[in-house]
């Protein structure tokens, strides 16, 4: 295998499987299964996990709410969904670990980035809820930041498109996937990747983000066994 440790971004809207709000128990099941198997391989697993399939800040925003009291009940929510991955991974028999970036000591750890360290080597999945622990921030920064400090190899966003795309493919039916891009290409062809924040941050800290779609059987283990699956965004 390529990489020894990597930090797995899922978005908050993944875990909705079918449904239209809130957790999917039957997607919830197949991610852990899929990670179970990257465990069994050796791999160290770190998870971000977002919260848009609850709450996110800006929706409250626009309908009056205070941003900031918005975005706490963003990062609440990742913890929600952090508790429920969780689980689904302790069904699977995977011994897992949720830190909180926000204090609630009697649901999660806090993070501690040695103790996070620590379970890892130990072989335990970490599951980083609350994102960064800061308003106005995204759980993708969230995933590069935690990522760098812990020393991930790469991180894996997993999302409903395969790829990169030269532009959207929903709309637009020549659009081509990339295999291969660099951090500059995709700032000056304009394709979306992370939000601003996030992305710089990776490229900075020369942090490779592999872009594949979660939701097709194996694919996580496709993606780590260095088949051509997704788009890699490399310097
Ligand atoms: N959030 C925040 N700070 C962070 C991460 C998240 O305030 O560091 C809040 C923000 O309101 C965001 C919500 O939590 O809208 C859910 O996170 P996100 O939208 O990133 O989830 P995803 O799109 O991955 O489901």
């Amino acid at each position: 295998m390529q990489y020894k440790r990597i930090l797995l971004k899922l978005s908050g809207e993944a875990l909705m499987g079918e449904k239209q709000y809130g957790i999917d128990p039957k997607r919830l099941a197949e991610y852990a299964q899929e990670i179970k198997e990257v465990v069994e391989k050796g791999m160290q697993v770190a998870i971000v996990i977002g919260g848009g399939n609850i709450f996110r800040g800006l929706a409250g925003a626009s309908n009056g709410m205070d941003r900031v009291q918005g975005d706490h009940m963003g990062m609440l929510a990742t913890v929600i969904n952090g508790l429920a991955l969780q689980s689904a991974l302790e069904i699977e028999g995977v011994e897992t670990r949720l830190q909180s970036a926000i204090k609630i000591n009697e649901v999660a750890e806090p993070f501690i980035r040695r103790r996070a360290m620590r379970h890892l080597e130990k072989g335990r999945v970490v599951i980083f809820g609350g994102g960064t622990g800061n308003p106005y921030f995204t759980t993708d920064s969230a995933a590069v930041l935690r990522a760098i400090e812990i020393e991930a190899d790469v991180i894996l966003k997993g999302t409903r498109v395969d790829g990169i795309y030269t532009s959207d493919p929903e709309k637009n039916k020549d659009a081509t996937k990339f295999d291969n891009i660099s951090f500059n290409e995709v700032l000056s062809k304009g394709l979306k990747v992370m939000d601003t924040t996030a992305f710089t941050l990776s490229q900075e800290n020369e942090l490779p983000i592999i872009v594949f779609d979660m939701n097709k059987k194996g694919n996580l283990l496709r993606v780590l066994d260095g088949e051509n699956v997704g788009t890699k965004v490399n310097l």
